[in-house]
This record gives C-alpha cells, structure tokens and sequence, in this order.
C-alpha cells in the first residue's frame, strides 16, 4: 500500500480540495482482484477536519439550495451522500445493489470496470420534479454512474448534479456521462 502524493493536483473545486483528497487516498494494486489498482478513500472518511472540508465543498459547489435529495450509491457512496444531505438540511436516498431493498423498485443492469451488478431505488422515492444530487466515491469506467443516473430519472427525479472524491481521469467517463455535468474532487 502506497499513498499518494501528488504536487500537481487537479479537481473541479480547485487545486486545494484536491490536494486535500489526494493527501488521503491509499493506493491498494491488485485489489479486488490482480491488475486493479484499488482508490481507498477511508482515510478521508476517518479524518473529521478532512471529510467535513470535502463536503462543506460538495454543498459549497452545487449550492445548498441546489438539490432537493442526494442519492448515494451502495456502499461507499452512502457515507458520504449521508453527510452531504446533512449539511444540506435535505434527505439521502440509497441506491442498492439488486435484493436489497423491501418495497418495489426499478432495476437496471450494467457492466463494471470488473464484473457485472444490478442497482435499484424504490419506485417512489423522488417526487416528480425532485432536483437530485447523485454522489459516489471513485468514479471509473462511468457504467455505476450511468446506470444510477438512468435509475434516478426513471423514478422521476430530475438529476441536477453528479460529484464524486476521486475521478480515474483516463478511463473516460465524463465523456461517456456528457452532457450530464461530473464534479470530481480530485481527477487522476
Ligand atoms: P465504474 O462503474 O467503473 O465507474 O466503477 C465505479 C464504482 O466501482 C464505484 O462505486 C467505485 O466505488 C468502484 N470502483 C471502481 N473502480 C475502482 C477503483 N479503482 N478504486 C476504488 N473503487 C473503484
């Protein structure tokens, strides 16, 4: 396990939130399995001053009275969707992964930058018109984000927004995600 220390960091708040993210990510090669290099984000989420500088900026970016709901995409996802609606004075709505949820839901399925999986929401879980916030980790190949944008839309939420910490820059998924806006802490 290496950390990562990068000079030139780049992100859409700025060079210091991105400093700030790459000076708490652990590089972990070959996790979950040989040829991945892992993005672990928990050391950011174990450092109070740090974890409230990052989502006193993900509200500071799209305006606290710019969303209505933030949705967080299973697991990681959660931790920080939870505190941004928090900061926000709005409430969190899980996306899970397929079974997880008691009550009907719409589904869709998609290809990960390793293997398959299956997101869900509840069929009512935004009001029509509702301005949703969509938040995750690390985003990749883009394929967890397109398909939870798609969900959200499908059960007639209105996506103002998509942030993650950590954007794998070269794998092209602001391109593949366009027109919708992504708002990545930290691009590498
Ligand atoms: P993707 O659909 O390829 O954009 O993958 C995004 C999802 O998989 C996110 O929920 C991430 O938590 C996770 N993920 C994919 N690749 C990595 C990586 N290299 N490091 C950490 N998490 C990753």
């Amino acid at each position: 396990m290496t950390e990562t220390h990068s000079t030139a960091a780049r992100g859409d708040s700025g060079p210091e939130a991105a400093r700030l993210v790459a000076s708490r990510v652990l590089d972990v090669p070959d996790f979950p399995k040989p040829g991945v290099l892992f993005k672990d984000l928990m050391p950011l989420f174990a450092d109070g001053k740090a974890f409230r500088e990052v989502v006193d900026g993900i509200v500071a970016y799209h305006g606290r009275d710019g969303f209505d709901v933030v949705v967080g995409i299973e697991a990681r996802g959660f931790v920080v969707a939870a505190a941004v609606a928090y900061a926000a004075g709005v409430g969190v709505v899980p996306v899970r992964k397929a079974g997880k949820l008691p009550r009907p839901a719409h589904s869709v399925s998609y290809a990960l930058e390793y293997g398959e999986a299956t997101l869900e929401v509840h069929e009512d879980a935004f009001t029509a018109g509702h301005r949703v916030l969509v938040v995750d980790d690390v985003l990749a190949t883009g394929g967890t984000a397109e398909a939870t944008l798609d969900l959200v839309e499908r059960a007639g939420g209105t996506v103002t927004g998509f942030t993650v910490l950590l954007e794998l820059g070269f794998l092209g998924a602001r391109e593949r995600l366009a027109p919708r806006p992504v708002h990545a802490l930290l691009t590498v």
